[in-house]
């Protein structure tokens, strides 16, 4: 795409001069970004992106400073502030400032922290919301996060908290009993003590779970495992984050949904996955 091909006919927001635009890239392909994103690409002036923000995206901004605020999980507080003061600075300064984060930028991505902060110095914002990696990340893996044979509600969680450690305000027996499907973000570092947590609430060690790393890339990995083989499953394909974890039935669906790898050539493994013995479209 080049930035003289225009966007289709709508009043596309204008980009100002001494604002901050917090956006949401997606999941990591960038045929996931927004128009609304892609629109800000084109006006801003500086473009501040997050570590999981690919570079294809940064390019499609060829006239804006880029500048990495890279910063992963369980690293001290601080550095957060001095990102939210840099937005403010630069927007003092009278540029048109770019906040590209991964996924949506209020889920698990401290887009309400730095928000807040520019409201709190009278900065103007706009919010650009993403496609999220819990949702879009498992589209693409062939997982829908809600199906009407699986679950009425789903529960997105965070695997660590501000201090790195599995979020201590999390109540893993209410998670485990209350939600049908549950997807962690960032639960790679702990997933050993979830899952036990997990079985120790009454989940099966059978359950099946999903674990999708750079999910929408071209090095996208899944891994179809279960509750009680995960840990291992994990270190013996060797993968890294970042990762989401679904944990649930709806994992099965895969088997008949794995839309790339039917692209790839492969047959459905099961058109019946959870075993309803009756064609999907019937009530
Ligand atoms: N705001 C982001 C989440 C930021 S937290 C969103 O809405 O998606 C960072 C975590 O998101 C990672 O640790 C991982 O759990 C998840 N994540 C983000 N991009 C991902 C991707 N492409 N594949 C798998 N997980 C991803």
């Amino acid at each position: 795409m080049s930035t003289d091909i225009p966007l289709p006919s709508h009043t596309w927001p204008t980009l100002e001069r001494g604002w901050v635009w917090l956006c949401g890239a997606g999941p990591g392909d960038p045929g996931l970004l927004t128009l609304h994103a892609v629109n800000a690409l084109r006006q801003a002036d500086v473009v501040i992106y997050d570590a999981l923000v690919q570079e294809q995206i940064l390019s499609w901004a060829p006239l804006a400073e880029h500048i990495y605020a890279g910063k992963r999980g369980g690293k001290p507080s601080a550095k957060q502030r001095d990102i939210s003061l840099r937005l403010v600075d630069l927007a003092r300064a009278g540029k048109r400032v770019l906040r590209l984060k991964g996924g949506d930028p209020f889920v698990f991505g401290r887009g309400g922290e730095e928000a807040q902060t520019l409201v709190q110095h009278n900065i103007p914002i706009r919010i650009i919301p993403g496609i999220s990696a819990g949702i879009g990340g498992l589209a693409y893996a062939g997982i829908p996060v809600t199906h009407r044979d699986v679950n009425q509600s789903v529960t997105f969680v965070t695997g660590h908290d501000q201090s790195g450690n599995t979020p201590s305000s999390l109540d893993w027996a209410s998670i485990s009993k209350g939600s049908q499907v549950i997807v962690i973000y960032m639960g790679m570092k702990h997933i050993a003590q979830i899952a036990e947590q997990l079985i120790t609430a009454g989940r099966s060690l059978h359950e099946p779970v999903a674990v999708v790393t750079t999910a929408t890339t071209e090095d996208q990995q899944v891994l179809e495992t279960t509750l009680g083989t995960i840990v291992e499953d994990i270190a013996a394909a060797a993968l890294a984050p970042p990762a989401i974890i679904c944990i649930g039935q709806s994992v099965l669906m895969r088997q008949v949904l794995d839309w790339q790898g039917m692209a790839a050539g492969n047959a459905p493994r099961n058109l019946d996955p959870l075993g309803r013995g009756r064609p999907a479209e019937s009530a």
